[in-house]
């Protein structure tokens, strides 16, 4: 493997991945960095994790610096646009890291906060501009971004972007861009829609395809407990009452659910905080800081909040709720185990949350070890299902609206932190 300094990035770069302790580039970066500094297209199949960010932010902090083109006011160089707040908020920060010794100006836009600071920036000349879907064609709308002197242009979590209904937002911004432009694109999967957009804005790419999915999964040691719904948040106290648990994330399926869970995990002493699209930017910030300085041992959080969030040391991921879609699980689970370290991921799991297990499974190619009895899920989950209802289809629900629950014998967390590492190791490929 090639270390950073047989890649050619200039002096100031090599000293800000130093100063990270990085030496050897992820496969995203050994593989992406020389294309993109040449000047290419690159088209990259890798999900958070893989160091994707790095993966475009020095090629561009890289061209930016040598050409030494000014912006002027409101026409960024550079764009990165992502699906969520956190994620940009993420990619602005690593491009002040790798930028550091840089004179560089990055600004980040985003909704849910005042467009005040961020008209500002804009106004003074910004060479990147990171930026979610929906605010930037805001911005755009109202004569505050000008893509005309574009150079280079990044999607990031292309199909995460998709699933969140950007599409429309999305070509009315990719109309905008010149057509003389270098373009990074970036989806941890790639579905026929996908395809076709990445076909739509590159030119002769370099396919990059880092199935380490796998490799970003690998290292986390999964497991599925088999519990009554009504039993879940005292097992959770449990779990979390671990030494071990040094810091955990805790998925629930909506923003209720999760305050709730932070809320009862907060009156047995557990100090959590829940995060999710209900809170404020500055609310879903403070919760974040709060963990990252391990003020809080525990985040609540649904899935589109807990997107691209990169804290390293978590120690633990729980799926209190299975995730309603596959894909989800290995980014739930892709949480922990960040940058090489690892991990543990526990899913709790319902009997009308067979299905989802099941899917989960196919999808990542093998069973997720159990740590008590696993029922008979064919049997138990079509039991379950009123007639008519396809397998697949959610929200079964006994005719009082309620999930229903089964008892799956012994529940003792402590099987999650004791059993050998290495039992449920994934080898995702989504
Ligand atoms: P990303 O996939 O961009 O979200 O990056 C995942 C994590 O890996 C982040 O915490 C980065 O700081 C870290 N990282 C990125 N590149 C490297 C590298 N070459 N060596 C060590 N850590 C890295």
């Amino acid at each position: 493997m090639k270390t950073f300094q047989e890649l050619e990035l200039i002096a100031p770069l090599h000293r800000a991945l130093a100063d990270e302790n990085y030496s050897i580039p992820t496969p995203i970066q050994a593989q992406t960095v020389p294309a993109a500094l040449a000047g290419q297209d690159v088209l990259g199949c890798a999900q958070t994790g893989t160091g994707k960010t790095a993966a475009f932010a020095l090629p561009i902090l890289n061209r930016l610096a040598v050409s030494k083109n000014r912006p002027a006011a409101n026409r960024p160089l550079a764009l990165i646009l992502a699906p969520t707040r956190e994620l940009a908020i993420q990619i602005g920060a690593s491009f002040a890291t790798y930028g550091r010794h840089l004179k560089l100006r990055t600004s980040l836009v985003y909704g849910g906060v005042s467009q005040v600071n961020q008209v500002r920036n804009l106004a003074r000349g910004t060479h990147i501009l990171v930026a979610t879907p929906g605010r930037l064609l805001d911005l755009m709308n109202q004569g505050h971004v000008d893509l005309s002197q574009l150079e280079v242009f990044v999607l990031d979590e292309a199909d995460r972007m998709l699933d969140m209904g950007f599409l429309p937002d999305l070509k009315r911004i990719i109309s905008q861009l010149p057509r003389q432009r270098q373009s990074l694109f970036f989806s941890a999967t790639m579905p026929p829609n996908i395809v076709e957009l990445s076909q739509r804005l590159l030119t002769d790419p370099v396919t990059v395809n880092v199935t380490p999915k796998s490799t970003s999964v690998e290292r986390i040691e999964q497991q599925v407990l088999f519990v009554d719904r009504g039993d879940r948040q005292d097992i959770l106290r449990q779990l979390l009452a671990l030494d071990d648990v040094q810091r955990a994330i805790v998925f629930t399926r909506t923003k209720r659910g999760a305050n709730v869970v932070a809320d009862k995990l907060l009156r047995t002493g557990i100090r959590a905080v829940a995060i999710h699209g209900n809170k404020s930017q500055n609310a879903r910030q403070r919760a974040l800081e709060s963990f990252r300085k391990q003020e809080v041992r525990v985040l609540v959080a649904t899935d589109v909040a807990a997107r691209g969030i990169d804290i390293d040391g978590i120690t633990h991921v729980v799926n209190f709720d299975m995730p309603v879609e596959a894909e989800s699980y290995v980014h739930r689970i892709g949480r922990t185990g960040r940058a090489g370290a690892e991990g543990i991921a526990l899913s709790f799991c319902t009997q009308d949350e067979y299905d989802e297990l099941k899917a989960i499974e196919r999808l990542i190619g093998h069973a997720i070890p159990a740590m008590n009895q696993r029922p008979q899920m064919d049997r138990a989950a079509s039991q379950s299902r009123p007639a008519g209802r396809p397998p697949q289809s959610r929200g079964r629900r006994s005719g009082n609206g309620r999930r229903s629950s089964t008892g799956t014998g012994s529940t003792n967390p402590r099987g999650a932190t004791r059993s050998r590492r290495g039992g449920g190791r994934a080898a995702a490929t989504v």
